[in-house]
């Protein structure tokens, strides 16, 4: 993995919040010219969200920079622009604060993903593992088959009967779907409880919050949008259906101390105190999204170890979805083999990891919808399509 710069910056990011350590002083002039360059930066990224509407998942930064944009730059006028502040990079020494240093290692990794995604825009044909290098600054780790088919065979013992083994599951986990009119109050007691768990251990900004709202027709499971100010929107699609362990994972990944904790961070330690204007927008194609999904996947197991969520999930949710309790141990012990199972065709030689995401996108909707609704959306790397499937 070669993101520990960016992993060092966000764990700095919460010494800062939960320990309210000073504030280091960057020397003047390299600030001055980081600021000019990530200015520079979140211009190029507004202006390829132009031709890419999937690209800029969030901005709260300057308005007018955004109302500035008239009309589509030319790719190749961007790539041209991208490397003009690659020198710029060059010129600059390495700084001597580390917060600094971590701020440039960043706007570097950042700006080498954006002009990947100009490449791929232009036509530009990776396979999976070079895209995700490319855009992520990351290779996924990789797995012998055996490693699989041992997963699967403890899945055989456990859901014995007629039929494949995909068939025995689907069957099998019907009996733990949350009915559309109790997902509002399961997901709350969620969100509540994963809010206190966040708190035991992050002091979060003043009048943080977010909304939750119930969505059809989307190519995801579920999905943050932040909005600056730190406000979140939470989109749940309600097309899929949503299984009992969800709503914790959904308000632990999406809300706390997942996507929404994450965002609120960066804009109150970052944006707001330190004046890095780079993190007030957020390149969906980029190394960020790594760190993103990894801290709101993380997030899941700081706020409730397995024996917590299981007895949360027994004694509240449970009950509140209307699901038999006594299941709730034969549930977790399949949903944990299962979710490595599904993670077993992955990477497939020769596909890119863009139409990967659209064909995943693509069955997970497909599949539960009648065809006139099915659509396939642009292909979005986002925590929803992990789960949409
Ligand atoms: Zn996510």
């Amino acid at each position: 993995m070669k993101c520990a710069p960016l992993v060092a910056l966000l764990l700095s990011l919460v010494t800062v919040c939960t320990a309210n350590a000073a504030a280091l002083s960057p020397t003047p002039a390299t600030a001055t010219s980081l600021n000019k360059i990530a200015e520079a930066y979140v211009k190029l990224v507004l202006a390829l969200g132009q031709h890419d509407p999937d690209y800029v998942d969030a901005y709260y930064g300057p308005p007018e920079w955004k109302q500035q944009l008239q009309g589509k730059k030319p790719l190749d006028s961007l790539a041209l622009e991208a490397n003009r502040l690659r020198d710029q990079f060059a010129k600059i020494s390495n700084p001597a604060d580390e917060m600094e240093r971590l701020r440039l290692a960043y706007l570097t990794r950042q700006l080498s993903a954006f002009e990947a995604r100009v490449r791929i825009l232009k036509g530009e044909r990776l396979k999976f593992d070079e895209e995700s290098q490319a855009l992520y600054d990351a290779v996924a780790p990789r797995f012998l088959e055996t490693h699989f088919q041992e997963i699967l065979a403890k899945l055989e013992s456990k859901l014995p009967g007629e039929g494949t083994l995909l068939q025995r599951y689907e069957n099998w986990r019907r009996a733990f779907v949350i009915p559309k009119d109790k997902l509002d109050t399961v997901f709350q007691l969620a969100i509540k409880a994963c809010r206190e768990r966040t708190l035991a251990h992050i002091k979060l900004p003043p009048n943080e919050n977010f909304t939750v709202e119930y969505v059809t027709n989307k190519p995801w499971g579920g999905y943050n949008w932040y909005k600056g100010n730190y406000r979140s929107v939470i989109q749940v699609n309600t097309d899929l259906p949503v299984y009992i362990d969800r709503a914790i994972d959904l308000a632990a990944h999406e809300g706390y101390p997942g996507h929404h904790v994450y965002n609120a961070l960066l804009e109150k330690n970052l944006v707001r105190d330190r004046g890095w204007v780079e993190f007030s927008i957020y390149p969906l194609f980029s190394p960020q999204s790594l760190i993103a999904e990894g801290t709101a996947n993380f997030g899941r197991e700081v706020v409730f170890t397995k024996p917590e969520r299981l007895e949360f999930a027994r004694t509240v949710l449970f009950p509140a979805a209307g699901i038999d309790p006594s299941r709730a141990e034969e549930f977790y012990a399949v949903q944990s083999r299962s979710a490595a199972a599904r993670n077993s065709n992955r990477r497939n030689a020769g596909m890119s990891l863009s139409s990967y995401w659209r064909r995943r996108g693509f069955r997970a909707i497909y599949a539960r919808m009648t065809p006139p609704h099915a659509t396939v959306s642009q292909q979005k790397t986002s925590c929803s399509h992990r789960k949409a499937a």
